[in-house]
C-alpha cells in the first residue's frame, strides 16, 4: 500500500465554520501574532479520514493479530479500563491543582487511587512499601540500584559491584553503570539457572547486591531462588528483583517472601497497560522495610483524619526520579486492573499465561525444540537451530515469515545466551483456537524451509516494508517514506 502525505491542494477545505455572530476583535496582540499563516494542510474531510484510517492500518498492534513478543508481555488490555483512564476527573487533572487546604479536595480521589494501588502492590508482592513514581521498567531498575546505594553509604560501606546474570535484560547492567555500579556476570548453569558455585565465587564484602530476574528471560523458574537470595544476603548484599516477568507468578508467590529486597513491577506488561511502542510505561518499585526510609520523594501518605496528601520531608531520601505524581493515567488502570480482577481473578492470570507458554513449547517441540527442555513459565525460549543447521533458514527468517501470515514475530536473538532464540509469550489473553493457528503456521514455516528456503528468506513480500537494514532503521528512522 502506498501512503500519500502531501495531500494538500490549494483552498480545499474540510471543515465549515459558522459566520461570526459577534463583532470581530483582534484577541492576540500584534506582535504575537504569526507574521505568515501556518502552513497547515488544505484537505477534505474524506482526505484526512482515509489517510489516519489508513495510517492505523499499517500498526499490528494486539487489537489487530496474536502478538507473542516474548519478554514484553502484549496481552489484551480491558478497554473498560481505558474509559476508567478517561474520566473527566483523572483525565483532566492538573498536577499542580492544590491538595487540601485551599481549593477544595480535587485532587484527593487521584491520591486516594496512589495510595491504594501501593497498598494492593504491597500485599500483592509482600513488599513494605512501594514507589510509584518510576517512569518505565528501566527507570525502576536504576531507581532500585540507587536504594541499595543509599542503604550501603548510610551503614558507612563501600560496596561497588554489582552482580548480573548473563539470561538478564540488558537494562539491568546498563542501570547498575548508570548509579554508578561496575557490574559483574554470573553464568547461567546448564539448566539455565544461576551458577551457584559461580555466584558464591563472585560475592565478597565488595558487592552491593544481585539483580535476579525471576523467572528468568529464558522463562524459567530458578527453583534456587531462595538460597541464592540467603547467599547474597550472608555476604551482606542485597537482592534486586527484575519484576518484567510478573505475569508468570502473580497471586502465586510473593517475591517479598522469597528473600527480595527491592523490585520494580511493569505495570504496562503485567496490569493493563499495552508495552511497547514508545508509549508511557509506569514501574513502581517496591521495598523491603530496610529500604523504606530512602524511598524517593513524594511520597502519598493518609492523615489521621482519612485525607491523603503528598509528603516530600524524608531525611534519608534517594531525592526525586520523576515529576508529581509519575505516570498517573498508567498506575490508575492498574488500579482498575487489580479492582476487577480480584486475589482470584490475579491467580487465574498466572495459571492460564503458564499454560498457555507450555502448549505453544509442547506443541511446537519436533520443529522447534525448547533452548532448555523444561517446564516453562510464562513463555518459552525456543531455538531455530535445527532449521538453520539443515536449511539455512534462519530465527529472523521465521520471524519475517510470520509477519506475512498475519502474526506479530516473536523476539528473536533474545535472551543471547540461547543461539537462534524464538521467544514466545502466548499471554493468558489468547485463545486455544489462536495458538492453534499461530502453531499451524510455525509448522507450515519449517516444512517449507525444507522445501523452499528461498521463499523464507525473501520474507516478508506483503508488508508496507520489506527487510530492512535495522541500524540504520533505528538510528535514523524515516516514518514519511513507504517504498
Ligand atoms: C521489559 C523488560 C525490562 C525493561 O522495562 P522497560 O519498561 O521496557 O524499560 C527489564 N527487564 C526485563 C526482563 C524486561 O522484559
Amino acid at each position: 500500500m502506498s501512503l500519500i502525505f502531501e495531500l494538500s491542494v490549494p483552498g480545499r477545505r474540510g471543515t465549515t465554520l459558522p459566520g461570526l455572530d459577534v463583532p470581530a476583535a483582534d484577541a492576540i496582540p500584534a506582535g504575537l501574532r504569526r507574521i505568515k499563516p501556518a502552513a497547515l494542510p488544505e484537505v477534505s474531510e474524506l482526505d484526512a479520514v482515509r489517510h489516519f484510517v489508513n495510517l492505523s492500518r499499517l500498526n499490528i498492534g494486539v487489537d489487530t493479530c496474536f502478538y507473542p513478543l516474548g519478554s514484553c508481555t502484549m496481552k489484551y488490555n480491558p478497554k473498560f479500563h481505558e474509559r476508567i483512564a478517561e474520566l473527566p476527573g483523572f483525565a483532566g487533572l492538573h498536577p499542580l491543582l492544590p491538595q487540601l487546604r485551599r481549593g477544595g479536595a480535587l485532587t484527593q480521589g487521584a491520591l486516594a487511587v496512589l495510595f491504594e494501588a501501593e497498598q494492593f502492590l504491597a500485599e500483592l508482592l509482600g513488599f513494605s512499601a512501594f514507589t510509584m513514581q518510576p517512569l518505565a521498567g528501566a527507570h525502576g531498575e536504576l531507581t532500585g540500584v540507587m536504594l541499595i546505594a543509599a542503604y550501603h553509604k548510610k551503614r558507612g560501606e563501600t560496596r561497588p559491584v554489582m552482580l548480573i546474570p548473563d539470561a538478564a535484560h540488558g537494562t539491568n547492567p546498563a542501570s547498575a553503570a548508570l548509579a554508578g555500579f561496575t557490574t559483574r556476570t554470573i553464568p547461567s548453569d546448564a539448566n539455565g539457572d544461576v551458577d551457584l558455585a559461580a555466584l558464591k565465587a563472585a560475592l565478597g564484602p565488595e558487592v552491593a547486591g544481585l539483580m535476579l530476574t525471576c523467572p528468568n528471560t529464558l522463562g524459567l523458574y530458578d527453583p534456587n531462588v531462595r538460597e541464592i537470595c540467603r547467599l547474597v544476603h550472608e555476604a551482606g548484599g542485597l537482592v534486586y528483583g527484575d519484576g518484567a516477568n510478573l505475569n508468570a507468578i502473580i497471586g502465586r508467590v510473593r517475591p517479598g517472601d522469597l528473600g527480595f529486597d527491592v523490585m520494580h513491577v511493569n505495570l504496562h506488561k503485567t496490569f493493563g497497560t499495552p508495552h511497547g511502542g514508545g508509549g508511557p510505561g509506569a514501574a513502581p518499585v517496591g521495598v523491603a522495610k530496610v529500604l523504606v526510609p530512602f524511598l524517593p520523594t513524594s511520597r502519598v501518605l493518609k492523615r489521621t483524619d482519612g485525607s491523603y496528601a503528598l509528603e516530600y520531608h524524608f531525611p534519608d531520601t534517594i531525592g526525586y526520579v520523576a515529576p508529581f505524581y509519575g505516570n498517573f493515567g498508567i498506575i490508575l488502570r492498574a488500579y482498575a486492573y487489580m479492582l476487577t480482577l480480584g486475589a482470584e481473578g490475579v491467580r487465574r492470570v498466572s495459571a492460564a499465561a503458564v499454560l498457555n507458554a507450555n502448549y505453544v513449547r509442547a506443541k511446537l517441540r519436533d520443529a522447534f525444540p525448547a533452548a532448555y527442555p523444561r517446564t516453562c513459565m510464562h513463555e518459552c525460549v525456543l531455538t531455530a537451530q535445527p532449521l538453520a543447521e539443515a536449511h539455512g533458514v534462519h530465527a529472523l527468517d521465521v520471524a519475517k515469515a510470520l509477519l506475512d501470515r498475519g502474526f506479530h514475530a516473536p523476539t528473536i536473538y533474545f535472551p543471547l545466551i540461547a543461539p537462534e532464540a524464538v521467544m514466545i509469550e502466548p499471554t493468558e489473553t489468547e485463545s486455544k483456537q489462536t495458538m492453534d493457528a499461530f502453531i499451524a503456521t510455525m509448522l507450515e514455516i519449517a516444512a517449507l524451509a525444507e522445501r523452499d528456503p528461498e521463499a523464507l528468506h525473501r520474507a516478508p513480500e506483503h508488508q508496507t516494508v520489506r527487510r530492512l537494514d535495522e541500524t540504520r532503521a533505528a538510528r535514523f528512522p524515516d516514518l514519511a517514506s513507504l517504498a
